[in-house]
């Protein structure tokens, strides 16, 4: 048996985050759903009747006869649970299962700005994971996070940016798509032919987040990134993927050309290179004149690939460019499927397993 082979929990299976744990799990190498939980509304009903399942493709037959339990770490039979739960209930509900001895690969964002919570980008700072130590819940339970899904596109950009050059400050214009407020989320007659300009809370996560997953580990702590962010978030009539328009400014003399090249030869962390969901790019370059769109390019590398165009000069700031991510695969679900493969492949759900883990190719 692989040491990485693990049974797997989904809290806030119904949902739309949710769903796509259930769609990316499906024949996972390592990862079996063996248990999906919801509200109180939905749990006791088989999985195929409690969720309205909104992907094209059928429900994985395997997850779609598992009856939906209640949100309680005693009664799942799992290893690990992925929480897609509404940021309302997931701050307790999570603690529980951690308290209960149970780790929790989260995608909400209760715990993400917590000193000792890894907020984890396994390309970008597989390291924070060494957090996981710090934690004392319960019986070795333990949580860990990903970003907000504008973050992690954000991210996925400008690291390797901050690799090579001394980044300063980030301006970003945020053009979100309607998936990423949940289903139903924005109403219909406020989203069709319109763009709001405003999503709770959004602006402030892409203020403070970015800081920390770019920080640096100092023993047990993190210490922040030293850059300024200035984000504006708008809602657009757009299906599947937020697009990012982006403005940089750098310590020292950085144009267009080197931008590109940073971005394309970016190489990600050798700790990476056996995890199934990474993608085998990280950004895509894109030299078409109206790239990246996300009806066109949402599903790069089955959406975890980031795609860059636009890349310009900047009269204002130093360099401008546009990019697209997927929210609920990248900037959600598929995030966490690839955060929880990096702490498989590192021992840390199979503690008794450790060095068996590790020294796995
Ligand atoms: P959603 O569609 O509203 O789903 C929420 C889930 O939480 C449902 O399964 C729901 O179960 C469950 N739930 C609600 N109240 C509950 C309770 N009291 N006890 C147990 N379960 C409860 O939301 P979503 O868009 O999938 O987002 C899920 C999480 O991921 C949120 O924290 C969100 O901020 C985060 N996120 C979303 C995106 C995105 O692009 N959508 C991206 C990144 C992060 P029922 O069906 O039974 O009500």
């Amino acid at each position: 048996m692989d040491p990485r082979d693990c049974r797997v929990g989904i809290l806030g299976a119904t949902g739309a985050v949710g769903q796509t744990f259930v769609r990316l799990l499906e024949e996972h190498p390592w990862f079996t759903v063996t248990a999906v939980a919801a509200s109180e509304q939905s749990a006791g009903r088989p999985y195929r009747e409690a969720v309205n399942w909104l992907s094209g493709a059928p429900i994985p037959s395997d997850v779609a006869t598992l009856e939906v339990q209640r949100t309680d770490p005693a009664v799942m039979d799992c290893d690990f649970v992925f929480s897609a739960l509404s940021s309302s209930v997931a701050g307790d509900i999570e603690r529980s299962f951690a308290d209960a001895g149970v780790p929790v690969v989260s995608n909400a964002k209760n715990y993400r700005l917590h000193d000792r919570v890894p907020l984890l980008i396994p390309e970008v700072n597989p390291e924070h994971a060494a957090l996981i130590e710090t934690q004392e819940w319960g019986g070795g339970g333990f949580i860990v996070t990903n970003p907000n899904c504008s973050t992690t596109g954000l991210i996925c950009g400008l690291h390797p940016l901050m690799e090579t050059y001394d980044v300063e400050a980030v301006q970003v214009t945020m053009l979100q798509a309607l998936s990423g407020a949940g289903y139903p989320g924005v109403p219909s007659l406020d989203a069709v032919g319109n763009v709001i300009p405003h999503i709770g809370g959004e602006e402030d996560k892409l203020a403070t987040e970015p800081r920390k997953i770019l920080g640096s580990l100092e023993g047990r702590r993190v210490e922040p990134a030293d850059l300024t962010l200035s984000a504006q978030c708008t809602r657009v009539p757009v299906r599947t993927g937020h697009l990012a328009c982006v403005s940089v400014r750098f310590r020292e003399e950085v144009g267009a050309p080197a931008v590109e090249r940073a971005l394309q030869r970016f190489e990600a962390p050798a700790s990476t290179e056996a995890l199934p969901s990474r993608p085998d790019t990280f950004v895509q370059v894109l030299d078409a004149p109206d790239a990246p769109q996300p009806r066109r390019h949402v599903d790069a590398g089955d959406g975890m690939t980031v795609s860059v165009g636009r890349v310009q000069d900047c009269p204002v700031n130093d360099v401008k460019f546009v990019l697209l991510s997927h929210n609920t695969v990248r900037g959600a679900a598929g995030g966490a499927v690839l955060n929880a493969e990096l702490l498989a492949t590192e021992g840390y759900f199979r503690p008794e397993r450790k060095s068996e883990a590790v020294s796995q190719p």
